[in-house]
């Protein structure tokens, strides 16, 4: 029975913007019927070990994923990374210094908010993280502890998401950077969501990462309707890409998107082993 063996192979825990411990999404997985998650946090694989311990305690397999954001014309570039060695010296080493830039990053965006007038602190801030890797999520929590907005999604509107008034840039990597960081870590290179692509960049942003090397296309994903789908599920058959899929959960921070709601079959996790073992 193929619904026996379901991966969901985007998601995020507590050491990024989740709102689950490593250990509680592996449990949900578990609940929800999962045999495969694929552990996806940005810039940090400080929650794998404890997934995998978990993993092992309740039969789920546990894919050590990371998910970088890459700079480029075509505008918020995502890319996911699979069956990376979590234990990469280079791997860890430009993890570190994108999550350095990240700390600098959040007392900026508290300094935007208090001149705004908002009061929040950066320690506060960086309670929500939880010694994980700050990010804009964490200053939204931290908003709506104080009672400053009502949401985290009031936060990105008003205050957060770019163009508003308290959005800072972080590091991001080349895409060739991103690519090569991933395959140097022995991991499969997966362009995530491409619908945040504007249309007119969509395609052409697929060809240029596929002559980069790119492995995978995440062609299921919890913002792409049918329509989407089945375009990326052409582009991807194309240029020879595994078409992969996953939710992208985050947990509380989008309580919209169940872990599970997005999952594909072995054979997609077999194919995506199959081009890391090649990247080694
Ligand atoms: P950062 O990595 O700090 O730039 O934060 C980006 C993350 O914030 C994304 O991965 C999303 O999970 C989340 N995010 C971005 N825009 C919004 C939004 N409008 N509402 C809620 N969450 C958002
Ligand atoms: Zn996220
Ligand atoms: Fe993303
Ligand atoms: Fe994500």
């Amino acid at each position: 029975m193929r619904d026996e063996l379901r991966a969901d192979l985007h998601a995020h825990t507590t050491v990024s913007d989740g709102t689950l411990s490593p250990t509680a999404l592996v449990e949900l997985a578990g609940r929800v019927g999962l045999s495969t998650i694929a552990v996806t946090d940005h810039d940090h694989v400080g929650g794998l070990d404890e997934a995998r311990e978990a993993g092992a305690r309740l039969g789920v397999a546990v894919i050590a994923g990371i998910e970088l954001s890459v700079t480029h014309p075509a505008g918020d570039v995502h890319l996911l990374g699979y069956f990376v060695d979590d234990r990469s010296a280079p791997l860890l080493g430009e993890l570190a210094r994108l999550r350095e830039v990240r700390e600098r990053r959040a007392a900026l965006i508290v300094e935007r908010l208090n001149a705004l007038g908002v009061a929040v602190t950066l320690a506060e801030v960086e309670r929500e993280a939880a010694g994980g890797a700050v990010g804009r999520p964490h200053v939204a929590r931290a908003l709506v502890t104080r009672g400053a907005v009502a949401s985290v999604a009031e936060a990105f509107d008003r205050y957060l998401a770019d163009g508003r008034p308290a959005a800072v840039a972080k590091a991001k990597l080349s895409a060739l950077d991103a690519i090569r960081l991933v395959h140097g870590a022995g991991g499969a290179a997966v362009l995530a969501h491409a619908v945040t692509i504007p249309e007119a960049f969509r395609e052409p942003l697929v060809r240029e990462l596929a002559a980069l090397g790119l492995d995978g296309l995440e062609v299921l994903h919890s913002k792409h309707d049918a329509a989407m789908r089945a375009r990326l599920a052409a582009l991807a058959s194309e240029l020879g890409l595994v078409p992969t899929g996953g939710s992208d959960f985050h947990g509380e921070n989008k309580p919209d998107v169940p872990l599970g709601s997005v999952s594909v079959g072995p054979e997609v996790v077999a194919s995506l082993r199959g081009r890391a073992s090649r990247a080694r």
